[in-house]
């Protein structure tokens, strides 16, 4: 590129980070490709379209993507000596709906992704079926351990004190409307506290700001698929897309 071209570009882009640096952020994950396309003068000039909302990251924020970099190929707690896959978490980084389980199963384990067995099969029917959402699209799953606990054991408090601090991030970078608690263990770990999931299925709660619903674990409508169990995740999802709505 041209001298006399490089240097107004570089201005602005000076300017634009210092901008940047006062509103708090402190980082921009950027593709390598950008700044190939800045050395053969093709990046964009007007550099604010170049960035998504999505892509700044605030202070203490990081992107989806920095938070997966970050827990790499992780071996902070027991869990990751069984496992095959890390199962991170699927959907829209973007999503208002955060689905929350507990962790990965065999099938999960298998192929990398949250909620693809019997379980995930409800979920998905409980999102497409039951609120006329895309699983994909309208939702973010992931659960509170991201390696498969062995048997499928409820994780230990070890286990999800090593692994939480990636979940507030991923749930710090989505910022949904909307978070919803599949089961005790998930509900327990977001409140911060002993939660008695019968009693208190279908109440409203916060975390972090966030709208926090708490229904059972679509493998417990498997296991007691009784008309009252499959009533009460109706009220609470109807409930969700209200708040969704609004
Ligand atoms: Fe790491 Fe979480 Fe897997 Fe434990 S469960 S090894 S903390 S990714």
């Amino acid at each position: 590129m041209e001298t006399s071209k490089r240097e107004p570009l570089l201005r602005e882009l000076k300017n634009y980070l210092i901008h940047l640096k006062d509103q708090g952020y402190t980082e921009i994950p950027c593709e390598a490709d950008w700044f190939a396309n800045v050395q053969q003068g093709t990046a964009p000039q007007e550099l604010h379209s170049s960035l998504s909302p999505n892509e700044m990251v605030s202070k203490n924020n990081k992107s989806l993507t920095a938070v997966q970099t970050e827990l790499g190929d992780c071996t902070r707690c027991k869990l990751s000596e069984g496992r095959k896959n890390i199962v991170f978490g699927s959907g829209n980084p973007n999503a208002d709906l955060v689905f929350v389980g507990e962790g990965p199963g065999a099938d999960e384990d298998e192929q990398g992704f949250p909620f693809v067995g019997r379980a995930g099969k409800k979920l998905t029917e409980i999102i497409e079926k039951g609120m006329s959402l895309n699983r994909e699209k309208d939702t973010y799953i992931c659960n509170i351990v991201k390696c498969r606990p062995p048997g499928n054991r409820d994780p230990e408090a070890d286990e999800i004190s090593a692994c939480k601090p990636f979940l507030i991030q991923q749930l710090k970078a989505i910022k949904p409307k909307v978070i919803v608690a599949l089961g005790k263990p998930a509900a327990s770990t977001l409140l911060g506290r002993n939660v008695p999931i019968t009693k208190e299925r279908g109440t409203w709660h916060e975390y972090e700001g966030i709208k926090l619903m708490l229904t059972y674990h679509p493998a417990y409508l498997i296991r007691f698929p009784t008309l009252e169990n499959r009533k009460a995740v109706h009220e609470d999802i109807k409930k969700v897309l209200k708040e969704l709505k609004k």
